[in-house]
């Protein structure tokens, strides 16, 4: 028998014909425009695979890993939900397959169960639900919205649609289904096509589950007649398929849904009683506007090792870092030119000339060996020619690296990650590292989620944050070795930013007599950048940038 409507609503997200057709961004957006209907939004992704976090995945594979507050490390669209959303989320919001197995089988062995006979259905699908109802009291939303990884039919994800449908049969009027399909239209034909998507309801239709709403992602907007005929042949009202079309900007998106009333529609569905006839798109659509302005361009280099994968640029490893810069340009008011730059074409020292042409150069975080010696030719090189330089904690680890060996006098400096046996290690593991990498311990278990950092009153760290203390997220095994701080001190670096105890060097940089910006930071600032909230180090990067650039 169904219960009462409970106070909270739901809103699964799932995929059609394909991945890749933006699911994550129509769940961002989707959370963004309940938001700015005057809801409490809290944002779910559930991801099919067995790997119990996305923290073990090669970024090559799966794309960035994005560290949460409470330090789970997750898929790059929760990164999505936190930057449309403009708020933090909790560990509980992320789940895997692998995780949610995890939690049965651990209870299971505890005699949790009570000696029943633990199954995939219904228990597997009963700890999803339980995850989720945990998530939506746990942030007191009006509304939840759960994106499912993959596309229906694909034998990975049916316990998720089953999970779908129990909640629905328990709660009528509180859960609702949004497809999101593809309509591909084809060069040979020139017309959009519509029967991927029928047959993808209909695979959906086949596992309990009805679509509420078709979000038709095509590379054009969607006409009338098609409309039309995905209504009828899908089981849906004409005014709940929305046109979603390709659109330059994913900040698009929100506005794009919105021309087709899309979360009016959400609203009316799920009786939500508490949501705004209106929707207060203000600032948003200022920081659309912001994004598309010409203004001056800056160029910036980003160096890294994930770039290149057989013929195509992958960017998306460094998302969160790439939307940062683009966030801290449109608030200073110019245009950002980023490019993606392999580091391993200046392992011999040659090439560098080429950032000369730069405004500002990044080194974002990373682990290993692959081009490393050619990221600590490009930091001597910015050091030495006053290039703004920002490094994110392999970024700061390799230019406290570059530092030690060139102005501190400590020949073969190095990082113990690299070479266990240098001679001076002036970055060393952390002390409770030491045991886990003896056991192979790898998962979840680096110095991970945010920690307080206290900031030297006068430096560029703390002139920028405009505070005394800050917190930010981490996700390392190695730190500066407290051994050499004296003398790299001694030399000229300055570390800004400490740990409150004074044991953790959490910012490194040169004062500005010595270099315009030369800064490091052993955290992720990246993680915290929002389109309304743009974050305090990017803004004093990409304002050095523009100094050096009107020189
Ligand atoms: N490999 C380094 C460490 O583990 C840096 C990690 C990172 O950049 N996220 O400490």
């Amino acid at each position: 028998m169904a219960r009462a409507s409970t106070a909270h609503k739901y809103i699964f997200i799932v995929g059609g014909v394909m991945s890749g057709v933006g699911k994550g961004i129509a769940s961002s957006s989707i959370a963004a425009l309940l938001k700015a209907r005057g809801l409490k939004v809290t944002s779910l992704k559930i991801d099919p695979y067995i790997n119990v976090d996305a923290g073990t995945m090669n970024p090559t594979v799966h794309g960035e890993v994005f560290v949460l507050e409470d330090g789970l490390e997750t898929d790059q669209d929760m990164g999505n939900y936190e930057r449309f959303l403009n708020q933090s989320i909790s560990s509980i919001n992320y789940m895997t397959t692998g995780s949610v197995y995890l939690s049965v089988i651990k209870r299971e062995r505890n005699l949790e169960y009570e000696g029943k006979c633990v199954e995939v259905v219904p228990d597997i699908p009963l700890e999803v639900i339980s995850r989720i109802e945990k998530a939506a009291e746990g942030a007191d939303a009006d509304v939840t919205t759960i994106e499912i990884g993959g596309t229906v039919g694909e034998y990975q994800n049916i316990l998720f649609l089953e999970a779908i449908r129990m909640m629905k049969s328990q709660h009528p009027d509180d859960v609702a289904t949004v497809l999101v399909s593809y309509l591909p239209v084809p060069n040979s034909i020139g017309e959009m096509k519509t029967k991927p998507t029928q047959y993808a309801a209909r695979t959906l239709n086949s596992a309990g589950v009805f679509a509420d709403i078709i979000i038709a992602r095509a590379p054009i907007a969607l006409d009338e007649k098609r409309r039309q005929k995905i209504a009828l042949f899908c089981n849906v009202k004409p005014e709940h398929v929305i046109s979603a079309p390709d659109v330059k900007s994913i900040y698009d998106v929100p506005l794009n849904f919105e021309k087709d009333n899309l979360s009016g529609q959400l609203c009316e569905i799920l009786k939500m009683n508490k949501c705004s006839p209106t929707i207060d798109l203000k600032d948003w659509e200022e920081f659309v506007r912001r994004s598309k302005n010409g203004g001056k361009e800056v160029k910036i280099a980003v160096v890294g090792k994930y770039f290149d994968s057989g013929d195509f640029v992958l960017s998306d490893v460094y998302i969160s870092v790439l939307e940062a810069i683009k966030y801290s340009c449109y608030a200073v008011g110019v245009k950002p030119n980023i490019d993606y730059i392999s580091s391993q074409q200046f392992e011999k020292g040659e090439n560098l000339e080429k950032l000369a042409g730069y405004d500002g150069v990044l080194v974002p975080g990373g682990f290993g060996e692959t081009g490393i010696e050619g990221k600590i030719n490009v930091i001597k090189y910015v050091r030495e020619n006053k290039i703004p330089y920002f490094g994110l904690c392999y970024g700061m680890q390799l230019m406290t690296v570059e530092f030690a060996r060139n102005v501190a006098g400590l020949a073969g400096a190095h990082t113990t990650e690299i070479d266990p046996k240098t001679a001076h290690p002036v970055i060393a593991i952390l002390p409770e590292q030491i045991e886990k990498l003896a056991k192979k311990d790898y998962g979840g278990t680096m110095r991970l989620g945010a920690y307080p950092c206290e900031l030297t009153p006068g430096s560029i760290a703390q002139e920028a944050y405009q505070a005394k203390s800050i917190s930010e997220r981490h996700r390392h095994r190695y730190e500066i070795n407290p051994d050499y701080i004296k003398q790299l001190e001694n030399a000229g670096l300055v570390f800004s930013g400490k740990s409150p105890d004074g044991i953790l060097m959490e910012i490194a940089e040169l004062p500005k007599s010595e270099h315009p910006f030369f800064l490091g930071t052993q955290f992720h600032p990246e993680f915290r950048a929002r389109p309304l909230a743009p974050h305090p180090l990017f803004n004093a990067f990409i304002k050095a940038a523009v100094e050096r650039k009107s020189k």
